[in-house]
């Protein structure tokens, strides 16, 4: 039985991680580490967790803790992501990684030295419908992808309009928070590395202290391929929505850009669509999954470490062009 540890008594792992480790027949929850003493104790009572700590280096010093999860917030990601591995754990990370690159990297760097395996907990690409398009993509159905339009504006719900939209030193703002799922969920979909990121951002009364509530802007691949993004805290009625528009065919993910296991695919092809059957799957539980059979060598986790760098490379090029009105290039092509 693999025994997790929790770092951050967030709500990402209330309302979906702790039940998708505590599902998996080989994993459970064992610990929650918090700064405050009464968080700790509130969140391990109501979650059934059997221990609970106000300091990380307790919970890393406990020798029967095997992984960790990291849902605190973003500026807190590297120094508890380095104090884990350096303890032997490993670690599946929340999104985005870090801050910087530098500190993304270091992540990575830490964790294959140590010989521990790190993930970044990019939900979408554990969703049977980006997967669906993904192999639609990838076995030729709609020729070669030209191009393709995320629709991931969204509106945050008030128990969440924290750090998020006040806080630019806990990495608030839309880009690193919604941005960095599109820049994953693209490069999983199609299969390529961003070459170069244009942007403007929106100012729409949510966001605080300088912090963007909505951007625009589009990405252009090294394969050719250009895609546009929208990504807001502020729209509450917009459907979200991932295209990808081909030689031979168009595929439509309605409704796909969220947390739950919904929405459709359909394929235009010939002059007429159809729905493509997809067997939906809870992402998290999926992302868990994975991370459990990596740890025991069985394969890699659905998003590595690695790919948390890709896609916060992609969010900070695209704040950059947004406050800077230039295109960015991402180093490496
Ligand atoms: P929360 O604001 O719920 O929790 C973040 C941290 O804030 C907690 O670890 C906790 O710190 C502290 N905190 C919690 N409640 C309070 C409170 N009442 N007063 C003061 N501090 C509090 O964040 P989220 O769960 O929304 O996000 C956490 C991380 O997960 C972020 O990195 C985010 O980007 C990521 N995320 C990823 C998603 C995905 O689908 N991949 C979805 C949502 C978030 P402490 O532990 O010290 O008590």
């Amino acid at each position: 039985m693999l025994r997790w540890g929790l770092i951050g008594a967030s709500t990402i792992g209330r309302e979906w991680i702790v039940p998708a480790i505590g599902i998996q027949p080989d994993s459970m929850v064992a610990a929650v580490a918090s700064s405050s003493p009464e968080r700790a104790r509130r969140y391990a009572n109501e979650l059934s967790i059997p221990n609970a700590f106000t300091s990380v280096a307790n919970l890393l010093a406990e020798p029967t803790i095997d992984a960790i999860y990291i849902s605190s917030t973003n500026e807190w990601h590297e120094p508890q992501a380095l104090a884990a591995v350096a303890a032997g754990k490993h670690v599946l990370c929340e999104k985005p990684l870090a801050l910087s690159l530098d500190s993304a990297r270091r992540m990575v760097a830490a964790a294959t030295s140590a010989g521990v395996v790190l993930g970044t907990n990019h939900h979408l690409r554990n969703a049977a419908t980006h997967r669906k398009m993904r192999e639609l993509i990838q076995t030729g159905a709609i020729g070669r992808p030209l191009a393709a339009r995320v629709f991931h504006a969204v509106y945050l719900p008030p128990h969440l309009q924290s750090w998020r939209v006040d806080r630019p030193e806990a990495g608030g703002g839309v880009i690193l928070d919604i941005t960095v799922h599109d820049a994953d969920t693209l490069r999983f979909a199609l299969g390529d590395e961003v070459a170069e990121v244009t942007a403007m951002a929106a100012y729409q009364g949510m966001g605080r202290a300088g912090l963007e509530d909505a951007v625009m802007g589009v990405i252009r691949f090294r394969n050719g391929v250009i895609a546009q993004f929208h990504d807001a805290f502020t729209a509450p009625h917009a459907p979200t929505g991932f295209e990808v528009h081909g030689t031979e065919g168009s595929l439509f993910g309605r409704d796909v850009m969220t947390q739950r296991p919904i929405g459709t695919v359909s394929m235009r092809r010939h002059g007429s669509e159809e729905e493509v059957p997809v067997d939906h799957e809870n992402l998290y539980e999926r992302s868990v999954r994975c991370f459990n059979a990596a740890i025991r060598g069985e394969g890699e986790p659905a998003a590595t470490g690695e790919d948390g760098v890709q896609s916060l490379a992609v969010a900070l090029a695209v704040r950059e062009a947004a406050e800077t009105g230039q295109t960015v290039r991402i180093a490496g092509e």
